[in-house]
């Protein structure tokens, strides 16, 4: 017997490809303002089939799926750049509901919580610092001093992810530079984008490509930015435990989203070697290379599924703290698996793949950070190694 997950993932996925898809020459082609109408109305469609926000609480406004749910819906979604944007689940707006409904007070939750989760308005995330190894956060240099009832914020941030057109950011910055630990230095912050002092330099171009709207990834600078007190997130110096807190089911939205990418590259792939002659009536797809191709990567997208699937069942049963090692895992290998399939997918396609009439390139130019956001490979790697070599006598310090 199907079951409602199934009918549920199955309907997103026809709504994905029937509404979605359509969008995506424009985006390509003409960018995201040419396209964030549709997209907004999309979401009104959305919201009318009782899909909006599918990870957030029911008596919050959302469609309420545990986390291997939301997974496997994460997944279709992810077949369109379009897709987490239309249901109003996408990065890093989901990480930020998720903080939010966790430690935000009343009145932050009235005032960014609740227009975010009924998607009036859009927010982001300001950790990284150009100056300091984001892959190592503990060391910062924003500062956040308090001054009457306020906090007067100074700093330099980048790779703010889609901060062009957000209503707020969550800032991290250190408040407590005494504290006798490096991790309790350091507290997040609610500053509105329009605070005087909030200045955007520029939106980062990625391989030439520096996006729009949603799709951009900011420097910015904090010049003496003045916030009352109340936007502290939790209390001072809790930001690398609150940071902690967005990560493990952030992991999980990611990898699954990264497959979703990798299914309709795979899609793309096996069409294309169907369907181009080397010579009249000799396929693509008949030579072996190609054949070995498909085969690898069906494996290895069908391998990362049962992978995050398990870890999202460990989360959801055990919490995030118990399943960090294979967070770490997960992380790396999903990341892994996704460079290989756009790499392929882009090659069987040859000179058409790196060209913006399908949707790889962009793909490829977006999501070769899989890599490196969210924690380098190297990091994840060595985390997981830490905690086997253990069962071996051996302690590798950090
Ligand atoms: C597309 C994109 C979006 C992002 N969005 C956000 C956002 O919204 N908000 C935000 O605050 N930040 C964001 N970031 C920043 C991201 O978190 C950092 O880029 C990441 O943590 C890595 O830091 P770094 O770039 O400073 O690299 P570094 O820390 O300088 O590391 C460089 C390289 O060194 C190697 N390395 C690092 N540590 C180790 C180690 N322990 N062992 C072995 N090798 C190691 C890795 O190969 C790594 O790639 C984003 C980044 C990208 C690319």
């Amino acid at each position: 017997m199907t079951s409602n997950l199934e009918i549920l993932v199955q309907d997103i996925k026809t709504f994905v490809r029937e509404e979605l898809y359509p969008l995506e020459p424009i985006l390509l082609q003409q960018g995201y303002y040419a396209v964030e109408a549709a997209v907004y109305e999309k979401r009104e469609r959305v919201k009318a089939r009782g899909w909006w926000a599918p990870s957030i609480p029911r008596h919050y406004g959302g469609l309420g799926l545990n986390l291997p749910d939301f997974a496997r819906v994460s997944e279709v979604l992810g077949l369109s750049f379009l897709g987490h944007l239309t249901f109003n689940c996408q990065a890093p707006d989901i990480g930020n509901m998720e903080l939010l409904m966790e430690v935000a007070s009343d009145e932050q939750k009235e005032r960014y919580l609740m227009p975010l989760i009924r998607g009036e308005i859009r927010s982001c995330f300001s950790m990284t610092e150009p100056e300091h190894a984001g892959s190592n956060p503990l060391y910062m240099s924003a500062t956040a001093v308090k001054d009457g009832d306020d906090y007067v914020i100074n700093g330099h941030k980048w790779f703010t992810s889609s901060q062009e057109g957000t209503a707020f950011a969550i800032v991290m910055a250190i408040t407590n530079p005494d504290a006798p630990k490096l991790h309790q230095r350091a507290s997040q912050i609610i500053v509105p984008t329009d605070t005087p002092g909030f200045r955007r330099l520029r939106n980062i171009k990625i391989m030439g490509e520096a996006g729009e709207g949603y799709f951009t990834d900011a420097e910015i600078v904090y010049e003496n930015v003045r916030v009352p007190q109340a936007n502290l997130l939790g209390r001072e110096g809790e930001g690398f435990a609150l940071a902690q807190m967005r990560l493990g089911p952030g992991r999980v939205h990611h990898c699954m989203r990264w497959i979703g990418i990798c299914e309709r590259a795979f899609d793309l792939m096996c069409q294309r070697a169907a369907s181009r002659e080397l010579s009249p009536g000799k396929l693509l797809a008949e030579k072996q290379t190609i054949q070995h191709w498909i085969a690898e990567s069906r494996a290895e997208i069908n391998a990362a599924r049962f992978l995050v699937m398990d870890v999202a069942h460990k989360i959801e049963s055990g919490g995030a703290h118990a399943a960090r090692v294979d967070i770490s895992l997960i992380k790396f290998y999903v990341a892994g698996v996704l460079d290989r399939l756009m790499d392929r997918a882009v090659q069987v396609h040859g000179a058409l793949g790196i060209t913006d009439d399908t949707m790889l390139a962009f793909a490829y130019r977006r999501e070769r950070a899989a890599r490196i956001y969210d924690g380098p490979d190297e990091v994840h790697k060595s985390a997981v190694a830490r905690h086997i070599l253990k069962e071996y006598g051996v302690n590798v310090s950090i």
